[in-house]
This record gives structure tokens, sequence and C-alpha cells, in this order.
């Protein structure tokens, strides 16, 4: 299946069926697996036969969706997990111990900065944020003696920055150790991280994988190119033999294709059970048939709303990188040559008053804390999520009081300009 076109891929990679099976991925509702004998289930154990035990660590239908999103990266093993949150944790924390170090670009999702900053601080793992267009002097700068992993976003929620994959793949190769991609806005319809050198991709696919706003849920995908085995003393829980799974040593049984992710689910999804619902992963899966279709869909209403927006005489600014005067406009070229994504952001004149009148005359775009939807949606961080800070405060964090983020679904893309328009007169 993975020597056919992405198109086919959306639609059919992940699950073959047999002769008389279901035609459609069968939701395994099932906690547990039942086996003949001890010694069966004894090998499941000792992770030397591969089978279902219990659905806290692997289930079937998951499997099948994982996989699929594997063949869409490029990528040679892949897991759901409950939530994009938990993708990005468990990315990182297969890796990184107490007393390791993140090089992470700044401009990523909120719940990813305060995961990586506050939380895995108190775990004792420290971080240096770099900007998503530093120069490769400042990102080299950025490494230590303990760094493990550079993590970014390939366009920042809700920055919309776009990341120099090339350039941060490079530098982490330099320093012996892999980057992380999360790649929820593009989705590998738009870009496939893997290509230009990123090692592990993750997904909110509570976003446009889903595309319905139906389901929670993520999932990491390895490229399996990333050689642990070569850099042993850096990465002692994937290269040393695990205590907690009778002195399996991931990297030497399961090798680059298997490793990662094999000890992703052996050890953090045992212990922590962030594990997606097969339920959500079969919503997730009718998701994944359309998404070719649907992202030059996204893209192309997110590129005709910015190009309205940019020639509008009450909005001050627009953030969107397929515009040609963004400033991330040539890293979109290169990067997402056939589009960006539906989400723009855009900066009214009138600052949070102006911001919230426009918002409430809007008829078609509802004010929602969600993007990557089938239906238009948007939110205005000074008065919703950092509503309690100043108009000062939010301009030193690079929020003005009167933006508005505007995520782009599928409907007709003149309907939503005339609602835009028709709301901006009244701002
Ligand atoms: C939403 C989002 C997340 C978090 O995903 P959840 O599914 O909400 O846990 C992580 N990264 C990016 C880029 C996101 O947009």
């Amino acid at each position: 299946m993975n020597d056919y076109r992405l198109d086919t891929r959306c639609v059919q990679a992940g699950y073959t069926p047999g002769n008389g099976e279901p035609r459609q991925i069968p939701i395994i509702q099932s906690t547990t697996f039942k086996y003949a004998t001890s010694e069966d289930m004894g090998k499941l154990f000792d992770l030397e036969a591969s089978g279902y035990f219990y659905t806290r660590l692997q289930n079937p239908t998951n499997d099948y969706v994982a996989a699929k999103i594997a063949a869409l990266e490029g990528g040679t093993s892949a897991m759901l997990t409950s939530s994009g949150q938990a993708a990005n944790f468990f990315a990182l924390f297969n890796i990184c111990s107490a007393g390791d170090h993140i090089v992470s670009s700044s401009s990523i999702y909120g719940g990813t900065f305060n995961l990586i900053s506050v939380t895995m601080a108190r775990m004792g793992i420290s971080v240096t944020f770099v900007r998503p267009d530093c120069t490769m002097e400042e990102l080299n700068a950025a490494f230590q003696e303990n760094t493990k992993c550079v993590f970014g976003e390939t366009i920042a929620n809700p920055a919309l920055t776009v990341l120099d994959i090339e350039m941060f793949a490079r530098a982490a190769h330099a320093h012996g150790v892999p980057l992380i991609v999360d790649n929820t806005f593009p989705t590998p319809v738009n870009c496939r991280p893997i290509e230009w050198g990123a090692d592990i991709v993750t997904h909110s696919t509570t976003k446009y994988m889903d595309g319905h706003g139906a389901a929670v849920g993520g999932a990491i995908v390895d490229s399996g190119k990333f050689d642990w085995m070569a850099h042993k003393d850096k990465f002692p829980g994937l290269c040393e033999p695990d205590d907690s799974y009778h002195g399996v040593t991931y990297a030497e049984r399961f090798g680059k294709e298997g490793a990662f992710i094999t000890k992703c689910t052996a050890q953090l999804m045992r212990d922590f059970g962030s594990i997606q619902s097969p339920q959500n992963a079969f919503i997730l899966n009718l998701g994944l048939e359309s998404l070719h279709v649907r992202m030059p869909r996204h893209s192309e209403n997110g590129k005709a709303v910015a190009e309205f927006l940019a020639s509008h005489e009450k909005v001050a600014r627009v953030n969107y990188c397929d515009l040609p005067n963004d400033p991330f406009h040539a890293a979109q070229q290169k990067y997402l040559p056939n589009g960006s994504c539906g989400v723009v952001s855009f900066e009214l004149k009138g600052g949070r008053e102006a911001a919230s009148r426009f918002m409430k005359e809007l008829k078609l775009a509802a004010i929602e804390t969600h993007v990557a939807d089938a239906r238009t949606c948007c939110l205005c961080p000074s008065a919703s999520t950092h509503r309690q800070m100043t108009d000062e405060q939010l301009e030193k964090a690079g929020i003005p009081a009167g933006l508005v983020r505007m995520s782009c679904g599928l409907e007709d893309k003149q309907d939503l300009i005339d609602d835009i328009k028709q709301a901006l007169e009244k701002a």
C-alpha cells in the first residue's frame, strides 16, 4: 500500500481485509484478548511474540489507523495516543529523563509550551527556547552536553510561523540527537517533515486529521532513520537493557525501524495509560479517508480570507505564510508549496473592543476554543484565553489586543468573505 500515491494511502492504507472480512475497519471494543496457554501469553509479556493482551497498551483498531498515519508521513512505525498533548509528552519523555535538556522552538502551541517549560521542568528536564527562524549559529549555541532532542512545529499554533525543518534537522544530527516535529497544522497532505530530515513526527489528530470536531486524539510516527546505537551514551533507555521489561534492549531487538515506538508502547503506554479509545480511532479514520480532499479546500479558503483581510482598511496586520509579504513566505514556498492550512490570524485596528464587536457580528464563524474543523470558527485571545492580561502585557507576549485567530472551514469561500465583510463594517 505504501507504493501508492498519498491520496490512495489516505483512503486505503493501514488495513487490508482478507476474504469475507469487514470492508470497514472493525472497532475492536474489547479491553482484553484470549489465549490458550499461559506460555502463549508469557511470550507477549517478554516481547518475544507480537500480539494483543490489554487495550491500555495496544488495540488492533488503533494499530490499523496508526499504520495509515505512518504510511502518510513516510515512517516505519506509529502509535495513537489519547490526545495531542499525550503524543508530544510521550515523544519527548521516551528519550528524556531527569537531568536531560531539550532545544525547542519558542513558537509552539501553548499547551506544549506549558508541558515543556513547567511540567517537564518539575521532572528535572530543562529547555532552551530558540526562535523558529533563528540563525544556525543561534541554534547551535542552544545545545548542551545533556541535550537529547530538538522540538518544533511545522506551522506553529497560534503564531503561524514556519519552522526551517532542514536547518533544525541538520543542527540536531550534528549534535547526535533526533528532531521531533509536530505536524498538526499542515498534515502530511501539505508537508512531510521526514522528507526534510525530521526523525519523529507528532500530531494532534483532534485537528485536521479528524477534521470534524468529533474526537480528541494524538499520534506519534517514527521515521525509522535515527541510529540510536550510534549515540548509545545519550540514549540508555533505548540502548541498554530495560529492567522493567525483562532486560530487553529496544534498539537491538527492534532495530532503528521499531525501537522508538515499541519502547513508547511497552513502557509509557503501560505506565501512563493514555491510549486512544478504539471508537475514537474509528472516527479518526473516517476523517483520514477524506484528508487529501479536505486539506486543499481548507488551504484555498484560508488563503482567500487572508487575501481579503490584507486588503481591508480596518485590518492592521495579517499572519498567513501563503501571502507574498509574510515573513515566513519563503519557508512556505519551500516546505508547503501546495498550501499551508485554513488558519489565519489578523489584528484589528480598534484593539480588544473592535475584535469583540467584530466576532459578535459574525454569522458563519462560531466563537470556539478550537481550530481545524469543517465549520469555520474563531477566537480572540485577549477576550478569552488571555483575558487576564493587560494590553501592555499582551503586546510583550506578542499577542496584540485586537488579534483574532480564524480557522477557515470547508464552506464556500465567498460566503466566508461576505460574512467577514459585513462584520467588519459593524466593528
Ligand atoms: C491542539 C494542538 C496540540 C494539543 O493537542 P490536543 O489533541 O488538544 O491534546 C498540540 N500541538 C498542536 C500544534 C496543536 O494545535
